[in-house]
């Protein structure tokens, strides 16, 4: 069996349900490809990479302000709460802030958040010729996220998304940010908003959809009702 389609440039393979494969339990064939739906990715990666970078400049904004290399005037960086080994969360910030670049750190699986991105965006204004507002994380984000159909199509998007999954990773670790509750169920324009969901701040008792065409407030029961479809998703 082979696909008659393109398929996704990350590889992802996607579950064989051939009757002839079900019927002898076996696969004799070389796994299946799932197609490549948004540009040269498949659905899913095309919905982690829009997660990514639309949970960044969220998780940027609330990283501890102790290393500001990096930051452009003006970037907001809010002190947020931050748990665990104080010396080890240091570092961590410190790496993400692109203070050790060309340092001991690099290539071990930590991303300096700052010159990466930045790196993206240098590709993005050679080839294709945009341009962000500033060389901030949020005004980056904002660009890359207009530019998502776009950037879908180009060969290394593989590459790209590899980067922006792993500096969400790498922020949520550090920020320690908790598991997301579910996804959203408001409605945009023309499709369901999906943006993953975090719990409510400490002391707040709502959560609002960072999305900004969305924007649906989930409290009470509605609060309910996010969280057990979250858990039947297995969103976490
Ligand atoms: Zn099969
Ligand atoms: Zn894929
Ligand atoms: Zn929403």
């Amino acid at each position: 069996m082979t696909e008659d389609y393109a398929t996704c440039v990350r590889g992802c393979t996607r579950r064989c349900t051939a009757d002839q494969c079900l019927t002898t339990g076996e696969h004799d064939h070389e796994p299946l490809r799932r197609r490549a739906t948004v540009g040269l990715l498949c659905k899913r990666c095309d919905e982690q990479l829009t997660e990514a970078v639309h949970d960044i400049p969220d998780l940027w904004a609330q990283m501890p302000g102790l290393y500001d290399t990096g930051h452009a005037e003006g970037e907001k960086v809010s002190h947020g709460k931050v748990t665990g080994s104080p010396s080890l969360i240091r570092l961590d910030v410190m790496v993400l802030n692109g203070s050790s670049v060309g340092g001991q750190y690099e290539g071990d699986g930590v991303m300096p958040v700052w010159p990466t991105i930045g790196g993206w965006i240098q590709i993005l204004a050679e080839e294709l010729g945009t341009v962000a507002k500033s060389d901030t994380i949020a005004q980056w984000c904002d660009l890359l996220r207009r530019m998502h159909p776009t950037i879908c199509r180009q060969p290394w998007v593989d590459e790209y998304w590899a980067d922006m999954v792993a500096i969400r990773q790498a922020l949520r670790r550090t920020t320690g940010a908790p598991p997301p509750v579910g996804r959203c169920f408001g409605h945009l324009a023309n499709r369901p908003c999906g943006r993953l969901l975090y719990p409510p701040a400490p002391g707040e008792t709502e959560i609002v959809c960072p999305d900004e065409k969305c924007g649906r407030r989930y409290s009470g029961a509605e609060l309910l009702k996010l969280q057990i479809q979250g858990e039947r998703e297995g969103v976490a």
